[in-house]
């Protein structure tokens, strides 16, 4: 499939609940499996970013004034919406990211639970409705009140559009805040998929505002005076360059950024879970995941063996048409970003690692793909071991003492996530217990569930997405302390 469904919309905004054509330049939409253009479309104006928050800004004082079971009702009815659209949310999946069917499957999986697990915040009120605080003075009462922050400006990146937006979109909307929304310019058709179904929920006109674009309209919305919160996932870049600017104005900033995460491998681990759970932390979603475990980290005795089928096991990842059940790797984004990818593999090679498999761009399909690459002998200064690569690649190391592992983890500039791989589950507890990440995984592959926290130390980001942390990402906190 190269075309995208008649059915979809190809406008560059949608503002006071209406789609509007772009006033921008054109964004051409490219297949990354085979490198076709399927279709481009003008991205919005500048002057539709000032729009778009205006509409916001206007909404803003109905919603906030809503019940949280009032916008509970609004996100259960999305999360319905979006299971009964799965299909054509899943083939532009496929189409826009080349993601296999599986992976495509998981994404929506993952918005409806998002939409569904913040419904059932609200239902409950947990985190939402006003609470009375003990005082040690019996003639003062205290209330807790949790205040939407106001217009918040989302931002996303293309390697999870449509997931990481509900990370953004569900709590933003139980806060109570109001929307605008820009994609990726490299993705922009599954947003624009998703904001015409939040559209169609029931929402007030104005609520959710999306504008299509690049970098310029980025910098537009997230600097735009009336915007209150920028929730920022991307580039480590691009993040600096937002706290910058958002300083003078002191908005609240979320920012989720970059990772050079690890899976260990203690010596007691069965060898073919332990490269089961290499294979999808470094080559799932092509390596393109801010939480890739691109460095795995192998106890000594169990090193060369682990190599031997990590090799296999990457050689054997079939690609291709994304449909076929039977493909598991998915191309890179752009040529752009497969050209950076090989430009650091060769790096890596000049630096005196040694390439085990892969290495190159994958021939005949006319697209981005790259082959599952794997490395060791790196050392711990080069730039393969240290540096995000965002594609398919993963450098092996040894190491002899638990302690050795960790210290090996957590000399990092970032800090999102690690797994652990033993037969001895409290051993591997008290392991992940001392990683400097913000969620560690023990002999599971990277479920993300929307009760738990996702974000990370250092330089992977500030604050924390999903679970009640998302919520008060968009909140503001009030205490009202009256006299009894
Ligand atoms: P990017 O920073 O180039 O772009 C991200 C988004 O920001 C895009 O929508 C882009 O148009 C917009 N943008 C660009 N310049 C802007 C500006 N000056 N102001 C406002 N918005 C601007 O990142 P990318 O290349 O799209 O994504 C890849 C990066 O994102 C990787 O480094 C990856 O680690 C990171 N990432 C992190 C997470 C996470 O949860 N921590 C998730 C996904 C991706």
């Amino acid at each position: 499939m190269n075309a995208a469904p008649d059915s979809l919309r190809t406008d560059g905004a949608a503002i006071d609940g209406t789609w509007r054509t772009g006033a921008g330049a054109m964004l051409p939409v490219v297949n990354p499996v085979t490198g076709a253009e399927i279709l481009s479309f003008p991205a919005a104006g500048i002057a539709q970013v000032d729009e778009a928050v205006a509409s916001a800004r206007r909404a803003l004082p109905d919603w906030r004034s809503t019940t949280p079971a009032e916008r509970g009702a609004c996100l259960r009815r999305i999360a319905e919406q979006v299971r009964d659209a799965r299909g054509q949310l899943e083939a532009l999946q496929r189409l826009c990211n080349g993601k296999p069917a599986a992976e495509a499957r998981t994404d929506v999986d993952d918005v409806i639970a998002t939409f569904a697990y913040y419904a059932d915040l609200c239902e409950r009120g947990a985190g939402l409705a006003p609470q009375a605080v003990a005082l040690p003075d019996a003639s003062a009462g205290a209330q807790l009140q949790y205040v939407p922050l106001g217009v918040a400006a989302l931002v996303v990146p293309w390697n999870f559009p449509m997931v990481t937006t509900a990370w953004k979109l569900a709590p933003a909307l139980a806060a109570g805040c109001t929307v605008v929304l820009k994609p990726s310019e490299l993705t922009p058709l599954a947003e624009i998929a998703l904001i015409d179904i939040v559209l169609r929920s029931g929402l007030p006109p104005g609520v959710v505002n999306l504008v299509c674009g690049a970098g310029a309209i980025g910098a537009a919305l997230v600097g735009h005076p009336d915007v209150a919160k920028i929730s920022f996932t991307g580039s480590n870049a691009t993040g600096q360059r937002i706290l910058q600017a958002s300083g003078s104005r002191l908005q609240r900033v979320s920012l989720e950024l970059g990772g050079k995460s690890s899976l260990i491998v203690l010596d007691d681990a069965d060898l073919d879970a332990a490269v089961a759970l290499a294979v999808g932390g470094a080559f799932y979603n092509a390596g393109q995941m801010c939480s890739a475990t691109s460095r795995t980290l192998v106890a000594r005795p169990l090193y060369e063996a682990f190599v031997e089928r990590l090799v296999v096991a990457a050689q054997a990842l079939r690609h291709g048409d994304p449909a076929d059940p039977a493909v598991d790797l998915g191309p890179l984004i752009s040529a752009a970003q497969r050209d950076g990818v090989l430009a650091r593999i060769e790096r890596g090679l000049a630096d005196g690692a040694r390439l085990r498999c892969g290495g190159r761009a994958l021939d005949g399909a006319g697209g981005f793909a790259v082959q599952p690459t794997v490395f060791t002998d790196a050392t711990h200064a080069d730039a393969l071991w240290r540096e995000e690569i965002f594609g398919p690649v993963a450098c092996v190391q040894p190491f002899d003492q638990d302690a050795d592992a960790v210290a090996l983890v957590n000399d990092s500039d970032f800090g999102l996530v690690a797994s652990v791989a033993s037969t001895d589950r409290e051993r591997a507890q008290r392991v992940a217990a001392q990683l400097e990440v913000g969620t560690a995984w023990v002999n599971l592959p990277q479920l993300v569930f929307p009760q738990t926290a996702w974000g990370g130390f250092k330089r992977s980001g500030l604050g924390r997405e999903l679970g009640p942390w998302g919520l008060q990402a968009f909140q503001e906190l009030r205490h009202v302390i009256s006299a009894r």
